[in-house]
């Protein structure tokens, strides 16, 4: 841990407390006396008082939603190599690229390891496994299903959860399933509500540090701002009840308390920077004005403070469609509809085909929802083309590659397969492909996802009257959000983020993009571009008869 120092006292105390058991059965034992920090030091407890009741505990599901360099990332390094250690296991432990595992391979796990003259002894391996004794932790990332492995686990750990996929974290739980452990560690600074590690730590009993004021004795949490006196220049940490000051001692001395509910089985803990009795209130106000005025590489922005200082979500202006926006849509004269004529239609597959049909208002001329539909086959498709009379229809390509294609030669500059590129410039590519007989759209995802939210900000769509049927569709529509993301080149750009089930979001985009493109008028140019005088009777009789 960065800041060295001896074991205090207190976690003297704590470490002797659990000694009287088997050493190997626990963690803060086992760390006091084999892990040294980098300089050869002991853990520092003394200044990460509150890591010793997460060292010590023995919860079989865990979720830390922290600040950033609190000290979890080496918890969670240790509790791998003990557990390894002490248990005859498999361990999968995540990261969200290959390239995370590599480098925090080489920054935090082999000087823990170098560190250590235990360990060095006891530890083999290369980056992406390491052997201790008779177990085995492999180390991945979690992004591509590619590098995904199909070992059995006893234990999984997902490191920087909110920037993994969902997919993988819960392919790799089933890896878990014949486990007589089955433990569960995620941790991660948190990116917005309800997503991620936000998402599983309101889903847990929800610890708490709480600190007791020197002079009135109440019990709180530290928040940003309420806890804070001062400027940039000088500030300090008061109670929120007599504001008095609240000294670094009294910021050692808190406790971890519930505040969640227990039911969930699972174990949570929220760190924040104002927890950690090194750093001074006036430092959190700076990173706070650092990251507004002068954004830097770690703290671009106010959305950066909340999540790597406070240890908290933000979700601010990253969600564009919520559910009053959704709402204000709605007019109540209107309803679902069993035909239509000249319509759009948008289909995102995956198990099930979601899709969406507007049609356009004839007084306002504002696209209406007249269809949302689940359905099991691509064989529903024709039958909808026809009763809704839909003149243009975008479809997923993927994944069911061969069967989204084989529906869009029966339809022929109809029928669109759409694949999301976000590195294109424009925001969608119609593009006809003589050869390989496909007509196909390019749509850069999170421009179409903000041209369809401002669509209904400005109420330029008509939802029918609420039903369960459009609540559920309102649902899937609220259910993303922006992320920033930098690139490998440190470009900051918004990406699209799944906050869960998002089936009818896809499928209404696509439908929105295709109401866009017969208001162009454009179509019938295209289709005219579309072949050439030679290949046109040629790739229609292939069109219609082969496929
Ligand atoms: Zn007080």
């Amino acid at each position: 841990m960065k800041h060295s120092n001896k074991l205090s006292d207190q976690s003297q105390e704590a470490t002797t407390n659990v000694l009287v058991q088997t050493k190997q059965d626990h963690l803060l034992p086992w760390a006091a006396d084999y892990i040294r920090t980098p300089k050869g030091d002991l853990l520092d407890f003394y200044d990460h008082p509150y890591l010793i009741e997460i060292y010590d505990d023995q919860s079989k599901e865990m979720i830390i939603k922290k600040a950033a360099q609190i000290g979890i990332s080496t918890y969670a390094i240790n509790k791998s190599m003990w557990f390894a250690d002490t248990h005859q296991v498999s361990i999968i432990y995540t990261f969200p690229t290959a390239s995370d595992v590599a480098d925090f391979s080489k920054a935090r796990i082999t000087p823990v390891i170098q560190a250590s003259p235990y360990l060095r002894n006891r530890v083999s391996g290369g980056i992406e496994l390491k052997e201790i004794g008779k177990s085995f932790i492999y180390f991945r990332g979690a992004w591509s299903e590619r590098q995904a492995i199909s070992v059995d686990s006893d234990f999984n750990i997902h490191d920087e959860i909110d920037f993994s996929k969902p997919d993988i974290i819960d392919m790799y739980r089933e890896r878990m399933s014949h486990s007589k452990y089955a433990l569960f560690l995620a941790l991660s600074t948190p990116s917005i509500p309800e997503y991620g590690i936000d998402y599983l730590f309101q889903r847990s009993d929800k610890h708490e540090w709480f600190i007791t004021c020197p002079q009135c004795g109440e019990k709180q949490i530290l928040k940003y701002p309420d806890s804070i006196r001062g400027n940039t220049k000088e500030a300090r940490y008061a109670c929120i009840k007599c504001s008095a000051t609240i000294t670094d001692d009294a910021r050692r001395n808190g406790k971890w308390v519930l505040t969640g509910d227990k039911d969930w089985g699972t174990r949570g803990y929220h760190i924040s920077q104002l927890m950690a009795p090194w750093i001074s209130a006036t430092e959190i106000l700076r990173k706070e004005e650092r990251s507004r005025i002068r954004p830097t590489k770690n703290l671009t922005g106010v959305r950066d403070f909340y999540n790597f200082v406070l240890g908290e979500a933000y979700g601010g202006e990253n969600v564009p469609l919520n559910r009053d926006t959704m709402l204000a849509c709605i007019q109540n004269k209107y309803g679902w509809e069993i035909n239509g004529r000249s319509t759009a239609m948008g289909v995102d597959q995956g198990d099930q085909l979601h899709v969406v049909i507007y049609q356009k208002e004839k007084e306002s001329e504002k696209p209406r929802l007249i269809h949302a539909g689940i359905y099991d086959s691509f064989d529903v498709l024709p039958d909808l083309m026809d009763k809704y009379g839909v003149s243009i229809c975008l479809i997923d390509a993927l994944p069911n590659k061969h069967s989204a294609r084989r529906f869009t030669l029966r339809y022929p500059a109809k029928a669109w397969l759409v694949y999301y590129n976000d590195n294109q410039k424009e925001f969608v590519n119609w593009k006809k492909d003589t050869e390989k007989r496909e007509y196909r759209v390019i749509v850069n995802k999170i421009e179409s996802f903000d041209n369809m939210a401002q669509k209904h900000k400005d109420l330029n769509v008509i939802l029918p009257h609420l039903d369960s049927e459009l609540d559920q569709y309102i649902r899937q529509m609220t259910n993303w959000a922006k992320d920033k993301e930098e690139d490998s080149r440190g470009v900051v750009k918004f990406v699209y983020k799944k906050l869960g089930a998002d089936h009818f979001a896809n499928a209404s985009n696509y439908a929105i993009l295709g109401v866009d493109k017969l208001s162009t008028g454009s179509l019938a140019k295209h289709q005219s571009e579309a072949l050439s005088k030679e290949s046109k009777p040629i790739t229609a009789g292939i069109l219609s008869t082969k496929f």
